[in-house]
C-alpha cells in the first residue's frame, strides 16, 4: 500500500554507497545523521537489484506504523516513509535501526507477495474467499519479515558475545 508519493520539491540530500543512492527528502539534519548512519550499516541487507532508496518523512502518524517501504521492482527503486512516532524521545537508535531493517526486509518478500496478490486481484470475485486469501498473504509475509528480523538480531548478538568473550 502506497500512503504518497515522495515530494520531489522537497529538499534533497544523497548518500552514496556502493550500487545504492539513498535520497533523503526534506528529513531534518539532526535526523538524517541518525538515519544515514544506519543506512551504512544496513546497506548489506537491501537487495542488490534496488539501485536507488528514497526516504522521507510524513506529517501524521498511522495505525502502530513506524516506517512503511513501498518496493517499485520494475523500477529498481524503493520508497521509506517515515512516520513521526519514529522519534519518541523512548526509541533508541539501536531500535530504530531494527525498525529500517525490518523494513528493508520487506523488499525482497515483496518480489512473492506483489505477484500472488495481483493474481487474486486479477482472477478472485470480490469476497470473504478473496479477503480471506488477500488477509492470510499479507500476514504470512509479514510475520515471515518478524522472523527474519529476529533471526538477524540474535545473529548480531551471538557476535558482540563472541567479540566481548575475546
Ligand atoms: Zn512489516
Amino acid at each position: 500500500m502506497e500512503i504518497s508519493k515522495v515530494d520531489m520539491t522537497k529538499q534533497r540530500s544523497d548518500l552514496n554507497l556502493p550500487g545504492l543512492q539513498v535520497s533523503f527528502y526534506g528529513i531534518p539534519e539532526h535526523k538524517e545523521v541518525v538515519l544515514r548512519e544506519i543506512f551504512i550499516k544496513a546497506r548489506h541487507l537491501v537487495p542488490h537489484w534496488i539501485e536507488r532508496l528514497t526516504v522521507s518523512e510524513l506529517d501524521n502518524d498511522v495505525d502502530g506504523a513506524v516506517a512503511q517501504v513501498t518496493a517499485h521492482i520494475s523500477y529498481r527503486f524503493a520508497d521509506i516513509k517515515i512516520f513521526p512516532r519514529m522519534w519518541s524521545n523512548t526509541r533508541t537508535p539501536e531500535e530504530m535501526y531494527w525498525v529500517l531493517v525490518h523494513e528493508i526486509l520487506h523488499i525482497p518478500i515483496h518480489q512473492i507477495v506483489k505477484p500472488i496478490q495481483q493474481l487474486v486481484d486479477n482472477y478472485f470475485d470480490d469476497g470473504p474467499a478473496k479477503d480471506f486469501i488477500k488477509e492470510t498473504i499479507m500476514s504470512a509475509s509479514e510475520a515471515t519479515v518478524c522472523d527474519l528480523t529476529r533471526s538477524l538480531q540474535e545473529f548480531e548478538q551471538s557476535i558482540l558475545e563472541a567479540n566481548h568473550d575475546k
